[in-house]
């Protein structure tokens, strides 16, 4: 049977105890899995503070994973960014994801840093090369983007401030990611840029994330999903079948590895892993 690409998971912090029970229950299935490191996202505006740096202690600690931070600095002042580095350092993390975060409704503090680009610097300039620093990536383009250059633009500027990698937002079509990654390449940027792959369980969640983020459910995807309606069991088989053979092409045409946003759900991530693997 061929081997598994190289993974990672995305993982968010769980702030009840009933969260808290359905992480570590993931946990135990995917770490068979023997993932390259893990995420844990971080709410912009420091609204989820404590509870990313609890869940990456634990993962680290109990679980004996690469676990690494999202720090995202929107609404964050540079004091506030500085002792969270200091802390994950002292917590002994190698690894960390940057980025800007968008604030949350409602909320007005801009913070110190703009762009992740500032953030990025920051870092560089706070921890030396204490830490692999991962940026986020769009082939599908950021959708506050001026236009789909000047998003390519911002990206490089944020890898030459000193990123190591960039794991990309979710896509259904790998051709936005090929053509995204030769672009890049032509900028003279060669840090491994990793797709990002949502597992699909539930349409009208994908469809509500997707509209804010800016990714693109392919239409003959989309309304196969919506046909399912109730049938859930047929709606998942489809699916993993779906993000399967876009895993299949994106490593056979030479993506790196595969990081999956898992929601703290095990069965949908495990579900394509086996097809891919049976593949
Ligand atoms: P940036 O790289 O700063 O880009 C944001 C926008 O600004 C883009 O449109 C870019 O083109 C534009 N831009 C950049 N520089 C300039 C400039 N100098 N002048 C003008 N425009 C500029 N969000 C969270 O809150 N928490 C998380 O844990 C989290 N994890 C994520 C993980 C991944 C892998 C990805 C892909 C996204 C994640 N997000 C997370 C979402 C992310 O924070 C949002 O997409 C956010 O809107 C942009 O963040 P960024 O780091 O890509 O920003």
């Amino acid at each position: 049977m061929p081997a598994l690409p190289s993974l990672s998971f995305e993982f968010f912090p769980p702030k009840t105890d009933e969260q808290r029970q359905q992480l570590e229950r993931t946990v135990e299935k995917l770490k068979p899995l023997a993932p390259r490191f893990v995420s844990v996202t971080f709410g912009a505006g420091g609204s989820t503070l404590s509870y990313t740096p609890d869940a990456v202690r634990g993962l680290r600690k109990q679980h004996g994973l690469d676990a690494a931070p999202h720090l995202s600095c929107m609404g964050g002042t540079r004091e506030e960014i500085g002792s969270l580095l200091q802390a994950y350092a002292e917590d002994g993390c190698t690894r960390l994801v940057a980025l800007r975060g968008d604030l949350p409704s409602g909320m007005a503090r801009p913070g110190d840093f703009r762009y992740a680009t500032e953030l990025v610097e920051f870092i560089r300039a706070e921890t030396g090369q204490r830490f692999h620093v991962e940026v986020a990536a769009y082939p599908e383009v950021h959708p506050q983007a001026d236009d789909a250059f000047a998003d390519l633009k911002h990206f490089c500027t944020k890898v030459r401030a000193g990123a190591d990698s960039a794991i990309t937002q979710y896509f259904y079509n790998p051709d936005a990611y090929f053509a995204f990654v030769r672009a890049v390449r032509r900028e003279g940027i060669e840090v491994p840029v990793i797709p990002g792959i949502m597992p699909i369980s539930n349409y009208s969640q994908l469809k509500r994330f997707s509209e804010m983020c800016g990714a693109e459910i392919p239409r003959w995807i989309a309304r196969r999903l919506q046909a399912y309606g109730d049938d859930a069991a047929s709606l998942r088989e489809f699916a993993a079948d779906v993000v399967a053979a876009l895993c299949r092409r994106l490593i056979d045409e030479g993506a790196p590895e595969l990081h999956f946003y898992t929601l703290n759900l095990a069965r949908p991530t495990l579900a394509v892993l086996e097809r891919l693997r049976a593949a």
